[in-house]
C-alpha cells in the first residue's frame, strides 16, 4: 500500500516524522514523500506542484501535515482544499476524545472547567459543498456568497454517517443544521437525513446549530455521532477540540470514494514552528485513524493506547503542561508499543 506523505510547513515538519516512526514502527507501506505549501511556492513557484498531485493521485492514502496560507498573494490557492476537491474526498471525520481522562487532560490543559471525565464525539463533516464551493461575487453595493446543498451531496454524507455508526458500535447520530432559517438548502439536509435514518436501526434526531455550540459546552454528553453540513462543521469542530484539551490532540480524516487523506487538525502553528515543542499526538492518532481505515484496529487502538500512557505520565509538549520536545513525545509512544508488541 502506498502513502504519500506532505509535511508542508511550520510544524507540519516536525509533527509528521513522529507519526512516520508510529507509522514504520506498526505497518509496512510504500512511503512517497511530496512538497506543498509556502515553502514549496518560495522554492519552486508552486503552492501545490503537479509532481506532487501525481505522487498524491498514485497513492492509496496522503498523510498531510500541514500548510501556511498566504493571504496576500491573489493566487493563493489552499494546498489542502484542492487535494479535497481533486480527490473528491467528501467527508470529514474528525473524532473529539479526551479517553477517559477528562480530570487530567483538563487540568494540563489548563481547561479547568471542562474535566468532564469522558467525552467522545465523532463529528462528521461534509467536505466538497455549502459556502466552501467558492462562488462568492459582488458589485457596488452588495456581496453575495452562495450556499449549495445537493441531493447526492447529502445523501452521501448521511449515509457515511450512519455506515460509521454502524461499523463503530455508535448509539446515535444527530444532524445539526439551521433549517429554520435556511429553509431550502438545510431543509434539503435535514429531509434526506431523516429519509436515510430509516434504512439504520440507529437513532437519529437533530438540533439547531446554535443551540449545538451552547449544548457542546454545557452538556457534549448528549452527542454521539454529529453530521453536518461543510461551515457548521468547521466552526463546531474546532469548538469540540477545547472540549479535550486543544489542537494538539484532534486528527482528521478526509474521505473518498478511492482515495482518503489523514491530517491533524491543527495548522502550522507559526508561532511555536522550528522550536521543537510542537505536540505529535494529533499527527500520530492520524496514524491510528490510517490503521482504522485500513482494518488494522488492533493497532490503532495500540496508537491510542500509547497515547493515553503519555498523557497519564505526564509525558507531553508544554501545550499540555509538559516539559518534553516533539521528539521526545514521539520515542515515548514508540517505546510504549515496543513494549506491547
Ligand atoms: P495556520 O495559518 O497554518 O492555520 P495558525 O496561526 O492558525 O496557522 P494553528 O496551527 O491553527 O495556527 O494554531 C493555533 C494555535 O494553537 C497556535 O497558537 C499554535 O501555537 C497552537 N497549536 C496548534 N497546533 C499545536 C500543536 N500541535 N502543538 C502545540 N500547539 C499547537
Ligand atoms: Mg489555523
Amino acid at each position: 500500500m502506498k502513502i504519500c506523505v506532505i509535511e508542508g510547513d511550520g510544524i507540519g515538519k516536525e509533527v509528521i516524522p513522529e507519526a512516520l516512526k508510529v507509522l514504520n514502527l506498526l505497518g509496512n507501506f510504500e512511503i512517497i514523500k511530496a512538497e506543498a505549501g509556502l515553502e514549496c511556492y518560495k522554492k519552486y513557484g508552486y503552492y501545490l506542484p503537479k509532481e506532487t498531485i501525481e505522487k498524491a493521485k498514485e497513492a492509496d492514502i496522503i498523510l498531510f501535515g500541514a500548510v501556511t496560507s498566504n493571504p496576500k498573494d491573489k493566487n493563493y490557492k489552499s494546498p489542502i482544499i484542492t487535494l479535497r476537491k481533486l480527490f473528491d474526498l467528501y467527508a470529514n471525520v474528525r473524532p473529539i476524545n479526551n479517553f477517559g481522562l477528562g480530570e487530567i487532560v483538563g487540568k494540563i490543559a489548563g481547561y479547568k472547567f471542562l474535566d468532564i471525565k469522558s467525552i467522545d464525539i465523532v463529528i462528521i463533516r461534509e467536505n466538497t459543498e455549502d459556502l466552501y464551493v467558492g462562488r462568492e461575487k459582488e458589485n457596488a453595493d452588495k456581496a453575495v456568497a452562495e450556499r449549495i446543498i445537493t441531493k447526492k451531496g447529502a445523501e452521501r454524507i448521511v449515509r457515511f454517517a450512519f455506515e460509521y455508526a454502524k461499523d463503530n458500535n455508535r448509539k446515535k447520530v444527530s444532524c445539526i443544521h439551521k433549517a429554520n432559517v435556511l429553509k431550502i438548502t438545510d431543509g434539503l439536509f435535514l429531509e434526506t437525513f431523516y429519509k436515510i435514518s430509516k434504512n439504520y436501526n440507529i437513532e437519529a434526531n437533530d438540533y439547531l446549530v446554535d443551540a449545538t455550540a451552547m449544548h457542546l459546552i454545557k452538556n457534549p454528553n448528549i452527542f454521539d455521532v454529529i453530521v453536518t453540513t461543510n461551515m457548521f462543521g468547521d466552526i463546531l469542530s474546532d469548538e469540540a477540540s477545547a472540549l479535550i484539551g486543544g489542537l494538539g490532540l484532534v486528527p482528521s480524516a478526509n474521505i473518498g470514494e478511492n482515495k482518503a487523506l489523514f491530517e491533524p487538525v491543527h495548522g502550522s502553528a507559526p508561532d511555536i514552528a522550528g522550536k521543537g515543542i510542537a505536540n505529535p499526538m494529533a499527527a500520530i492518532l492520524c496514524v491510528s485513524m490510517i490503521f482504522d481505515y485500513i482494518n488494522e484496529n488492533k493497532k490503532a487502538n495500540l496508537i491510542r493506547e500509547a497515547i493515553k500512557y503519555c498523557l497519564i505520565n505526564g509525558k507531553t509538549t508544554p501545550d499540555l503542561g509538559g516539559n518534553l520536545k516533539t521528539k521526545e513525545v514521539g520515542d515515548e509512544v514508540i517505546k510504549y508499543i515496543k513494549e506491547m508488541i
